[in-house]
Order: C-alpha cells, then structure tokens, then sequence
C-alpha cells in the first residue's frame, strides 16, 4: 500500500499480545504455552493485569479480580508485576518503532501508532512484527490503514499474532457489522442509550439523520457521524514523555508528627494530581521525598501495574510509602513526585471494575470546582484533619 492522491495517509497501530505474560514467558521459557495470570495489585486491589492467551483459553480476562481468575484457573501461574522489567522491553520495542518513522504516538507501555505515509505501510508493520519477535521474542500485531481508528480495529481484529490491511474501499464493509462500542468514545453508558433505540452497530449508527447525531452526541457529533463513516483526520502525535510533576513544601517549623505529616502529603498529592490531569497524563511511578531538620534526604518511590492520576489514588500510594519511610526524625522538607508519565488515554486497565475508575468521575468534578474557585475546595479526609488542627482556613 502506498500512497496515493485520493489516500494519502499510512497509518499502522502495533499492539503487544498479552505483553506483561509474553514477557514472563520470554524470561522463563518454563511458562511457555502455560495459563500465565499477571496481576494482583501491591496495594491488594487484586486485578488481573494481563493474562497469556493460554489463560484466556479458561475465560480469564484483563481487569477480572485475581480471585475470580483463580476460581476460572486454578492451576494457572499467578505471577506478580515486574513493571521495570516490562518498561525496559517497551523501550526496547519503541526504539524499534523509531527506527521505521520519526513520527510514532505511544499509546501506552505495549502500544503505539505509527505514521509510515509514503511507505508501503504493510511490509513496514511485518517488518517491525519480524523485529520485534527476533530481537525481544515476543509477537505484536499490527494494524494498517488510512486513519487512526482503522489501524487500531484492524490490529484488534487479528490478534494476536496478526497483521491486518483495511483500505479505504472495505472500510465501510468492515465498519458496519461492528457493534457501536468499537468506536473510540463509545462506553458501557452511551452504549446502553443506543441500544434503547435499536442502535447496535456502526451501521445502524451510520443510518441515523445529522440532526439526531447533533442531538444524541452535542458537540462530539461531527467526530462520531464522522468515524461511524470511516472518516478520521487525527493526526499521529509524536509524544515525548515529560519527566515528572512533583510538589513540595518546606515547613515553617519541622514537624516531627506523623498525622500533621500525612495532611501535608495529601495536600502535595492533591496538587499533583491536579496538575496531572490538567496535562491530560498520568502516572505510573508515585514518589516522595523527605527532607530531615539536618538536611538529610530520602526518597522512597512505588510503580503501579497501571496508571493513575486521581488524587486518592496518588495519595494512597505516597501515603504508603510515608508509613514505609517512618521517618524518626523531625521533617523539614516534604514532596510529591509524579513519574513514569504517560497520556490519560493509556490507562488499559480500570483498578476497580470494567468502567472507569470512579475515582476518575470524582476528581472530574473536583477539578471542575477548582477550575471555577481557584483553589482545591475539596479536601482529602487528612488535609482536614491538618486544617482542623492548625486551625486555618
Ligand atoms: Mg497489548
């Protein structure tokens, strides 16, 4: 496929198969063609993070509690997140990626798009399939077509271990069987409201006069009539990663005590939190330093299986690690870091149950009432109980 006038753009997604398993199978030949679980979370939330095709054979799924896993497949191997270990091969796999486009989008630690326009995009996506097995050992399928969302069905269509081509002339035979739910943006909730109308698929969807889209969608009308007919003109989005965003906060007078401690810490994660989000990012790494009335520093810091940017979520795991350190001498300094950043969109797995995490719902409208005031109005229960003690308002 090359471009052409009418077609100008190239576009293949890549998307790892079972990529943390796959990894775990890589590094201990032992699991190979084993139901390999990958999951239960450190802070005891228990989700599966990924499972081996040979697991999904059981009906385990990605977001199942472990426990359910277990009960599914009892003999499978549950096996902890190494998050180091899978950030290395991504890196890996993205210097890959570099190496066919300057112009790569990640999309989260396993996948990517990737613009190859002027290239015959499918000997491009089989050349990084080839690539990515020979040097890493694990399989990506690959995903071509003209826009994004295409390349992404197409990868999801032929996993895994697959390599799919949709051009433009079998978009729309391709799109309209689908239900509406394949496309980006459609949830549980929007999907159920069209389901009340008889509206299942993306032809079904594609049928429907522009005045109802305008009503139905408001202002996202144009981009859902749009994709529902193949169109998509978002560009792939080269995108670096920033470092991190932290807070931190010399204390007027050293505090020795842990609660006092603790309100401070919420405050800091509440702020980077918010500035998170406002980047439209999250984090996979939480840290925190504590500086001693002598100067003396620590850091402590904690990668999650998934990333997060609410302001209880990044307490709680900061909160943690300020129970961990139990710092023994008076504090002087205290702060809040953010790393291992990635797009909003990245988060695969929901922490808590398959729709979104209702910590996301909740920091959405604090973040509204911020926006409007300023200042956070909602408080974390510790950042109360420091007000209440220090009496200020
Ligand atoms: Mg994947």
């Amino acid at each position: 496929m090359t471009a052409t006038g009418a077609d100008p753009r190239c576009i293949i997604h890549i998307d790892a198969d079972a990529f943390f398993a796959s990894v775990e199978q890589q590094d201990n030949p032992v699991l190979k063609g084993k139901p390999v679980i990958v999951g239960g979370h450190p802070q005891g939330r228990g989700v599966v993070a990924t499972c081996s095709y040979e697991a999904r054979a059981y009906g385990v799924r990605s977001a199942m509690p472990v426990a359910q896993a277990y009960r599914l497949c009892p003999h499978g191997i549950f096996i902890r997140p190494r998050m180091d270990r899978y950030k290395q091969v991504s890196d890996a796999m993205f210097d890959i990626f570099d190496r066919y486009s300057p112009i790569v989008e990640k999309l989260s630690i396993d996948e990517a798009f990737i613009d190859a326009t002027g290239e015959h995009g499918v000997e491009v996506a089989a050349s990084i399939r080839r690539d990515v097995k020979q040097e890493l050992g694990i399989t990506v399928s690959a995903g071509v077509s003209y826009c994004k969302f295409l390349a992404k069905l197409a990868s999801d269509s032929c996993k895994p271990d697959g390599l799919r081509y949709i051009p433009r002339e079998e978009a729309q035979a391709f799109l309209d069987p689908l239900p509406v739910s394949s496309l980006p943006g459609i949830g549980p909730k929007t999907q159920a409201k069209l389901d009340t109308l008889g509206i299942r698929t993306i032809g079904a969807l594609r049928q429907m006069p522009e005045t109802w889209f305008d009503k139905f969608f408001g202002k996202s009308a144009k981009r859902f009539r749009e994709m529902a007919q193949g169109i998509d003109p978002e560009p792939v989005t080269p995108w670096r990663e920033p470092k991190s965003i932290s807070e931190e906060n010399t204390f007027d007078a050293d505090i020795h005590d842990i609660d006092e401690l603790q309100g401070h810490l919420a405050l800091l994660a509440q702020n980077v939190a918010f500035r998170l989000r406002k980047a439209r990012l999250r984090c996979r790494t939480v840290g925190i330093k504590i500086r001693f009335y002598n100067f003396s520093t620590i850091t402590r810091e904690h990668t999650l299986p998934e990333p997060v940017s609410s302001d209880a979520e990044i307490f709680q795991v900061a909160k943690a690690l300020l129970e961990t350190a139990a710092p023994e001498k008076p504090v002087r300094l205290l702060g809040v870091a953010a790393k291992g950043l990635v797009p909003e969109s990245s988060r695969q797995v929901p922490l808590f149950d398959p729709a979104d995490s209702p910590w996301d719902d909740i920091s959405r409208s604090m973040d509204e009432l911020r926006n409007k005031y300023g200042k956070p109005v909602v408080l974390l229960g510790s950042c109360l109980n420091l007000l209440r003690g220090k009496n200020e308002t």
